[in-house]
């Protein structure tokens, strides 16, 4: 807290010395982004590595952590992995171990009782720490084992190597917060009439798992050229707003995880012409985040983006970076503070912190070539 604290009084100081310089040197001795930003790289920097304190705060609460362990070791991970700065993975890498021993300590074991949510839980928890050098192979073989006492239908409420993502799967009941089966228009247990998810956010979630059960060996519902068949079929994507798709946010989550899945959560550079609707969607749609003050959209559509190869001369990415550098919160999250669930302040933080940061890019590519193969074969037929 006092290191932070003088920190802070250091960084507070330093445009005075910045003017200072600039009258005896007339040139700008302050490192901006770009020669109109508000910004420097340090300003960057410092933003980030806030962003990730938030983060592991989040991580070492027993609670959050219990619900969301899984996830945000992911999160670690990805970072640590795909980030340019020397720093940010370093220190990324550090939470990231020390949460995968934590969390390998709570999981030794498939529970008797695991239904097929939880081992899909498990299996992406155990990836993530496998990711991070913390390895547990009894864990795994159980997995393998009990994740064929369910169907694909259990994992993903639908089969992928059958049909399409289906738009009669309900959302939770917003009254009593009951699951119901595919199908349901009123909740079983408290008569309220249910919303459905559209086949957007039906395969998103079946993009992530699909990409577990490959990455894993764990198989949790179908294999990613099962699912990623259906991406030609889904497009062209409803713009955001879409009047028929008003019951679920739009189609920018299947968007960018179709991005996250093919470039490797961001190790990979991809080429527009790979996937040009998506491309396109995310370049139309980038501003559009801006104005309606929407961060965690705004930041993956950032740094999917990136991976496409749009870089600071872009416009749009420059107003999206000065945005959010703007409207960090002064606990380094990004989002609603009054907001009460902590994946949704976490997440939002996450993908602001993504928005921002420059990348480690590998070569060009994708992590699975043939999915992308079939996706390019059905968009010529
Ligand atoms: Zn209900």
């Amino acid at each position: 807290m006092i290191d932070m604290l003088r920190f802070g009084i250091l960084l507070a100081a330093l445009p005075i010395v910045g003017a200072l310089v600039f009258v005896a040197n007339s040139k700008p001795a302050k490192d901006t982004l770009w020669p109109t930003s508000r910004f420097t790289e340090l300003d960057r920097q410092r933003s980030i590595l806030r962003g990730l304190e938030f983060i592991y705060a989040s991580a070492s609460t027993p609670k959050h952590f219990e619900d969301n362990g899984d996830n945000l070791l992911w999160r670690f991970y990805s970072l640590s992995a795909a980030a340019k700065d020397p720093q940010l993975k370093r220190r990324a890498w550090e939470m990231g171990q020390e949460r995968a021993h934590a969390w390998r300590k709570m999981y030794p074991h498939v529970p008797a009782n695991a239904d097929a949510g939880v081992i899909g839980g498990l299996a992406f928890g155990s990836l993530s720490a496998t990711m991070l050098d913390v390895p547990d192979e009894v864990l795994k073989a159980e997995l393998v084992k009990a994740a064929h006492n369910f169907k694909a239908e259990d994992y993903l409420n639908f089969d992928p190597a059958k049909e399409p993502p289906p738009s009669d799967v309900p959302r939770t009941c917003k009254k009593c917060k009951s699951s119901n089966p595919r199908g349901t228009k009123v909740c079983r247990k408290c008569g309220e009439t249910l919303l459905m998810n559209s086949p957007y956010d039906v395969l998103s979630e079946a993009l992530i798992a699909a990409y577990t059960t490959d990455r894993y060996g764990v198989w949790l519902g179908g294999s990613y050229e099962d699912v990623a068949q259906w991406i030609p079929q889904m497009r062209p994507y409803p713009k955001p707003g879409d009047k028929n798709f008003r019951n679920s946010p739009d189609a920018s989550y299947a968007v960018t995880y179709i991005v996250y899945t093919l470039n490797n959560y961001k190790l990979y550079k991809l080429r527009p012409e790979w996937l040009p609707q998506e491309y396109a969607y995310l370049k139309a749609n980038l501003e559009a985040n801006i104005a309606k003050k929407d961060t965690e959209t705004l930041g993956e559509f950032m740094d999917t983006l990136r991976s496409f190869g749009v870089d600071e001369n872009d416009q749009g990415m420059r107003n999206g970076v000065e945005f959010l550098l703007a409207h960090q919160n002064p606990d380094g999250s990004w989002g609603k503070m009054e907001q009460s669930d902590s994946y949704v302040r976490y997440r939002t933080t996450w993908t602001a912190m993504n928005g921002i940061m420059q990348y480690e890019w590998r070569d060009e590519g994708v992590i699975f070539p043939e999915a992308l193969r079939h996706i390019q074969a059905s968009e010529q037929q």
